[in-house]
C-alpha cells in the first residue's frame, strides 16, 4: 500500500465544463487534491501558471492536509501527511452521499505521485466509484496508458500561451493533446479545457483547436478567474465568440463549449 501527500479532500460540485462528452459540470463529486505540480517545479522551464488557483498544492510534501468533516459542512479537520491509499478510500467512503456522481482526482497535478494515485484509482474502482481525472501534465505516457482504463472521465487542461506554463509552449500543447489521445483510446470520456485571458491570441487558440480537432477531442473555452496575485484580466465576449467560431473550423458544434468557474461564482468549495 503506497503513501502520498494530499492537500485537501472535500465534497462539492464540479464547477468547470460544458455540455460536451467527458464533462461532469454541475455534478456532485468528492475532490481529492493531490500535492505537487511538475509545471510549477519548472519541468517546462517556467514556474507554473501565472493564474494558478491552487498554489498551496505546489508544496510537494506538506506536513498536514485538510479533510472535510462531513459532506456539505465546509468545515475541515487536519490530518498528518503522508496518507495511505486506504486512508484516502476511507475518507471518500465517509464523505459519500446518495447524489455522488464521481471522485475527482485533481491538484496540483494528480499524476505527479504515480504509485499513490494509481493505488487510489484502483481502490476507488474496486469499491465501485466512478473516477474523474483533471490533469495538465505527465511525460510518463506508459504510466498514463496503464491507468487510463480505470479513468471514467477526464479533463485535460491544455495551457494557453498566456498561462506562461512552458518556455516552449507548443511542445507542451502537443504533449497535453497526446495525453488526451491516450485517455480517449483507452475508453475514457475526455475533453480539453483551455483557460483564456484578455491577452490570449487568436492564432494561439487556433493551434490548440486544430490539435484537438485532429483527434476529435471536445474543447471547453474557460474564462480565467482573476486572482489577487496574478492580475490577469478576463477575456472579452468578442474574444470568446471568435474563439468558439475558430473551434468550429476543426470540431463539430457538440464538441465545443464555454465555461466559467461556477464554484467560484457561487462561493462554494
Ligand atoms: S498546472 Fe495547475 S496546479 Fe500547476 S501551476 Fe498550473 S494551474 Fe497551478
Amino acid at each position: 500500500m503506497s503513501q502520498g501527500y494530499i492537500q485537501e479532500i472535500f465534497s462539492s460540485f464540479q464547477g468547470e465544463g460544458a455540455s460536451v462528452e467527458g464533462s461532469c459540470y454541475g455534478l456532485r463529486q468528492i475532490f481529492i487534491r493531490f500535492s505537487g505540480c511538475p509545471l510549477a517545479l519548472g519541468v517546462h522551464g517556467t514556474k507554473g501558471c501565472i493564474w494558478c488557483d491552487s498554489p498551496k498544492s505546489w508544496n510537494t510534501t506538506p506536513k498536514k492536509c485538510y479533510i472535510e468533516t462531513k459532506a456539505g459542512t465546509q468545515s475541515f479537520e487536519e490530518m498528518a501527511n503522508p496518507l495511505t491509499s486506504k486512508d484516502v478510500l476511507d475518507i471518500v467512503k465517509r464523505l459519500s452521499t446518495k447524489d455522488l456522481h464521481s471522485v475527482s482526482l485533481t491538484g496540483g497535478e494528480p499524476l505527479y505521485q504515480e504509485s499513490f494515485v494509481s493505488d487510489i484509482i484502483t481502490s476507488l474502482k474496486e469499491a465501485g466509484y466512478k473516477t474523474y481525472l483533471e490533469t495538465a501534465y505527465t511525460d510518463n505516457f506508459q504510466f498514463l496508458e496503464e491507468i487510463s482504463e480505470k479513468i471514467d472521465y477526464a479533463c485535460v487542461d491544455i495551457k494557453d500561451k498566456t498561462a506562461d506554463a512552458a518556455s516552449e509552449w507548443k511542445k507542451l500543447v502537443v504533449q497535453e493533446v497526446e495525453m488526451g489521445r491516450i485517455l480517449k483510446d483507452a475508453g475514457s470520456k475526455v475533453f480539453a479545457k483551455t483557460v483564456i485571458t484578455k491577452a490570449s491570441k487568436k492564432e494561439d487558440f487556433e493551434f490548440i483547436a486544430k490539435m484537438c480537432g485532429s483527434i476529435r477531442l471536445p474543447i471547453v473555452i474557460q474564462f480565467v478567474t482573476p486572482t489577487s496575485k496574478s492580475k490577469v484580466e478576463q477575456p472579452t465576449w468578442k474574444q470568446i465568440d471568435e474563439f468558439s467560431q475558430i473551434a468550429g473550423k476543426y470540431l463539430p458544434p457538440n464538441r465545443i463549449g464555454i465555461s466559467i468557474q461556477m464554484h467560484k461564482a457561487i462561493e462554494i468549495l
